[in-house]
């Protein structure tokens, strides 16, 4: 079909991204790529031009997923984790290709890494930059920056010594349009609460923000707990990641403030699932509780309205790239999200997060990127696994290729995911 031309697209249902109610029998025009009108199936006139019937499907945006790590993988295996903390550039640049794969099959087609010890993903997408074919835009930050002594070493390094926090930024040599930071530790799997200190001080911290925003940065925290996530919060960051144990003072904070939060849910869930596999240091029974009480908070903030993206951390034990999306879409449904506004968080809200106007909410005059998925509303989010099409510019991408037995990526044999870069 020619791009320039007008054609039809007819959906049983459109979920359009905007949270609002879900919408039946919707006809999309697509003009050389860009969505000119929707209209209801009765209000447009027969026999003008082309219509592709997809009636007994649901249309919906193409995902963001805010937070993953494309250095690790999710496997709960203890070996093969801690040889993915240690590698190289070299061994790791095929693990990302892969992992952009995942990402790609189940309809993710842009993500914001948490950030990993050597800068590799940086270096992979700076590398591969204009020879790929990978759809998948990637923000990343680099490496993130943690206190000396304080957890982050896995994906930062911390300023050197009698260094700011600014001053380790300005003479980072990459620098993106991204930078992260950590501010507490992890969240602990044996006592359940135990919260951890700030890593920098309010100072330090709102100093370096008030900079990057300055030169046209976004600025995401780790934090973890009242005092981490209340320091973050003042200092203006963008965006709160994790976030568990913030209490609800904080999450009204955050909703007068406008600042994103990415709850990284099924971390926990998956925690407990693996707890006896992969370390005896997880208690199964905290991870439960660290699960519910986040899923409490989650229910919290979409009653006050604080602005929240979905984010898996994909590479984190036992949470898979790609199809964790449908895991914690199941979660934030079990916090009381409906369907369309569980998918806005998952496409709408991390547009805006990561600053990228083309993706986001289906509308007019936006590009004619969608995901069709087969069967009705009522088989989402499960069906984003087995996605029908990939929609890029009003056409089915032939980079997606349904894999007939769903469980290897034979299917992208022979295609480069070497990465596009967006940073
Ligand atoms: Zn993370």
């Amino acid at each position: 079909m020619d791009n320039r031309s007008t054609h039809r697209i007819r959906a049983g249902w459109l979920i359009d991204g905007s949270g609002g109610p879900i919408l039946k029998d919707r006809v999309i025009s697509v003009e050389s790529g860009m969505i000119s009108d929707i209209s209801t199936a009765s209000e447009v006139r027969p026999g003008s031009g082309p219509v592709t019937d997809l009636s007994r499907c649901v249309i919906l945006p193409v995902l963001v997923d805010s937070h993953v790590h494309l250095c690790m993988s999710g496997s709960v295996d203890p070996i093969l984790r801690s040889g993915q903390l240690r590698a190289g550039y070299d061994a790791l640049a095929p693990v990302i290709a892969e992992h952009l794969r995942h990402h790609f099959s189940h309809g993710v087609l842009a993500v914001r890494d948490g950030g990993d010890r050597l800068g590799s993903v940086l270096r992979y997408l700076q590398e591969r930059q204009g020879r790929s074919e990978n759809p998948v835009i990637v923000k990343s930050p680099g490496s993130a920056f943690h206190q000396d002594g304080r957890y982050g070493s896995l994906i930062g390094a911390p300023p050197r010594p009698g260094e700011s926090l600014l001053q380790a930024w300005h003479t980072r040599p990459n620098r993106t349009d991204l930078v992260k930071i950590v501010n507490s530790g992890l969240n602990s799997m044996t006592r359940f609460g135990a919260q951890s200190p700030p890593q920098f001080t309010g100072s330090e911290l709102g100093e370096l923000v008030a900079e990057a925003k300055r030169c046209g940065c976004r600025v995401m925290v780790h934090a973890n707990g009242r005092l981490p996530v209340q320091e973050a919060v003042q200092a203006g960051c963008d965006s709160i990641e994790h976030g568990f144990f913030m209490d609800r003072d904080t999450l009204d904070m955050m909703a007068e403030a406008g600042i994103f939060w990415v709850p990284t849910v099924y971390t926990m869930k998956a925690y407990a699932q693996h707890a006896g596999v992969c370390s005896a240091e997880i208690d199964p029974k905290v991870a439960e509780k660290n699960l519910q009480s986040q899923l409490q908070q989650l229910a919290y903030a979409r009653d006050r309205g604080v602005e929240v993206a979905l984010g898996t951390d994909s590479g984190s034990i036992g949470v898979l790239h790609g199809e964790s999306m449908v895991e914690e879409m199941k979660l934030f449904m079990q916090a009381g999200y409906s369907l369309s506004e569980v998918i806005r968080c998952a496409s709408e809200q991390g547009a805006r997060l990561l600053g990228l106007q083309e993706l986001g909410a289906i509308g007019v005059g936006k590009p004619a990127h969608f995901l069709v998925a087969r069967g009705t509303p009522a088989q989402l989010p499960r069906k984003l696994s087995y996605l029908e099409a990939i929609y890029l510019n009003g056409l089915p991408s032939p980079l997606y290729r349904r894999d007939p037995d769903y469980t290897t990526l034979r299917a992208y044999e022979g295609v480069d995911f070497g990465g596009k870069v967006r940073y």
